[in-house]
């Protein structure tokens, strides 16, 4: 098969530097457009200013509470069986309150295993558990520290101030 082959540029073309010029320039007008303010600045101070995700964005894994306080999960198993990478564990207890189900007596979840699908999401059948933290930067010095209890899950505040 033939192949047409690009054929060189000629005098100021042949260096390319004015495809490195026409490179800098978009550079430079970025720049002085957002230092007069009339383009938003595009970069944030990371790790200070965080981006905020868009809604719907898969984050860390938090669990809800009840009123009262208690984890509104019931220890029913569907994410944890509907999970594809068996990655949450679940050791369900029996609530003092015969009115009451059940309860995550400990309720982990590997984040090294998780791959952030949302099933477990989707399953929860009380809304018990969500992905709507917006943490998205995991960094850690021992793998077991990857893995997030139920502790952690319930303090894990949600993105939004008022969540849907
Ligand atoms: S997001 Fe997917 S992989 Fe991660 S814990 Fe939930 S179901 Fe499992
Ligand atoms: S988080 Fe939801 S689906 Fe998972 S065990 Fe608790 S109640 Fe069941």
């Amino acid at each position: 098969m033939k192949v047409d082959r690009v054929k060189p540029g000629e005098g100021i073309e042949s260096a390319y530097l004015w495809h490195i010029v026409k490179g800098l320039g978009v550079t430079v007008g970025h720049t002085v457009r957002q230092l007069v303010g009339s383009q938003p600045v595009q970069t944030k101070e990371y790790p200070e200013v965080r981006k905020e995700m868009p809604e719907g964005y898969r984050g860390k894994h938090r669990l809800l509470q009840k009123e009262s306080g208690d984890p509104k999960c019931t220890a029913c198993m569907m994410c944890a069986t509907v999970c594809p990478a068996a990655c949450i564990h679940i050791e369900a207890g029996e609530h003092p309150d015969p009115k009451v189900e059940k309860f995550p007596v400990s309720f982990d979840i590997d984040l090294l295993k998780c791959v952030f699908c949302g099933m477990c999401v989707e399953a929860c059948p009380v809304d018990a558990i969500r992905m709507d933290s917006g943490v998205y930067t995991f960094a850690d010095f021992q793998r077991d520290d990857f893995v997030v209890h139920k502790d952690e899950l319930l303090r894990t505040p949600s993105q939004w101030s008022d969540p849907v």
